[in-house]
């Protein structure tokens, strides 16, 4: 089955969810696949996010949903797009049952952490190991606070971090055996046999892109995501990207759900202004 949209957005995260937002109020026919592996998913809670600080990632995506059900013209679709094709000026998606012809695409699938392989990290990532100080660093300040990092990543952390607590060691990967949950927060066990009790630890999150769809678009793109414009295009005429996918103007902008938002908005408002184009194009 072949249906034809004005646009298609991939991942239904905070900047997918914007930018449906927008469109839907610009009344664009727009699909939003989403096969829902949220970076975020294993935080409770969210930090640094006006209006929802302190509140649950899924809150947000459950309130964006309601408001999305008021604009018929978009669809939320959860399926993961397995592939994409070129077809004439426009892109076919394909999922496990269907196939969809789509006139624009937005990139805003997201990218997943490629965690330190230390035992326990995976099991507390999100919880009481963590990846931003803007996030989560406020709630864990009365406490010492670690960092498992070298290099200028730990350089950079401990100094932020050193403004919330006073106890910030910075412990280099390979010195630590295992980390564990413990009553104070985490144990971090050494391999010469040394522990310290911290109240939470950073890692660096070594993000990796969920899709790679993308590349199979010939769409460039480096270590820092997906490269754009101020307005999130790509290198490609008709496909944008936005969100923790697509590469931030300086790496030193937190890539948070603001800014996925931001990013997801400024996206949608091209691609709203590309179809207004299309629309007085004589002879359209
Ligand atoms: C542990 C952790 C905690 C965090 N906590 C905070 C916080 O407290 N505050 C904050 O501001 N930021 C936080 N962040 C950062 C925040 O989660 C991200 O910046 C934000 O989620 C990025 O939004 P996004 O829409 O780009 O991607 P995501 O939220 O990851 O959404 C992308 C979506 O696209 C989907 N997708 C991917 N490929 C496909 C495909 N082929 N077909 C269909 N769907 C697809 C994915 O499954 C996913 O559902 C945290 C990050 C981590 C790792």
């Amino acid at each position: 089955m072949i249906l034809q949209y004005q646009a298609a957005i991939i991942g239904g995260g905070p900047a997918g969810l914007q930018a449906a937002l927008t469109l839907g109020r610009m009344h664009v026919e727009t699909l939003v696949f989403d096969d829902v592996r949220y970076r975020n998913v294993s935080s409770s809670q969210m930090g640094n996010v006006l209006g929802w600080d302190g509140a649950a990632p899924a809150a947000l995506r459950s309130a964006a949903h309601s408001e999305l059900a008021a604009y018929p013209c978009v669809r939320i679709v959860q399926q993961r797009v397995d592939s994409v094709r070129e077809e004439g000026s426009g892109l076919v998606l394909v999922t496990s049952d269907s196939e969809w012809s789509v006139e624009r695409l937005l990139i805003a699938s997201g990218v997943e952490d490629a965690l330190l392989p230390i035992p326990g990290v995976h099991e507390l990532w999100g919880d009481v190991v963590l990846p931003c100080p803007y996030c989560h660093g406020h709630e864990f300040a009365s406490g010492p606070i670690a960092v498992i990092s070298d290099g200028s990543h730990a350089e950079h952390v401990g100094g932020l971090l050193r403004g919330l607590s006073s106890t910030v060691p910075v412990i280099a990967p390979e010195n630590v055996a295992a980390v564990t949950r413990s009553v104070a927060g985490v144990r971090i066990m050494l391999h010469d046999g040394g522990v310290t009790e911290v109240a939470c630890v950073f890692i660096p999150p070594n993000p990796i892109p969920r899709s790679t769809l993308a590349n199979d678009l010939g769409i460039r793109s480096g270590r820092d995501g997906i490269e754009v414009d101020a307005l999130g295009r790509t290198n490609r005429v008709g496909v944008w990207a936005a969100g923790d996918v697509a590469k931030r103007a300086d790496p030193r902008i937190p890539a948070a759900i603001i800014t996925a938002l931001a990013s997801g908005l400024a996206a949608a408002a091209d691609i709203a202004a590309s179809v207004a184009i299309a629309r007085d194009l004589p002879g359209s």
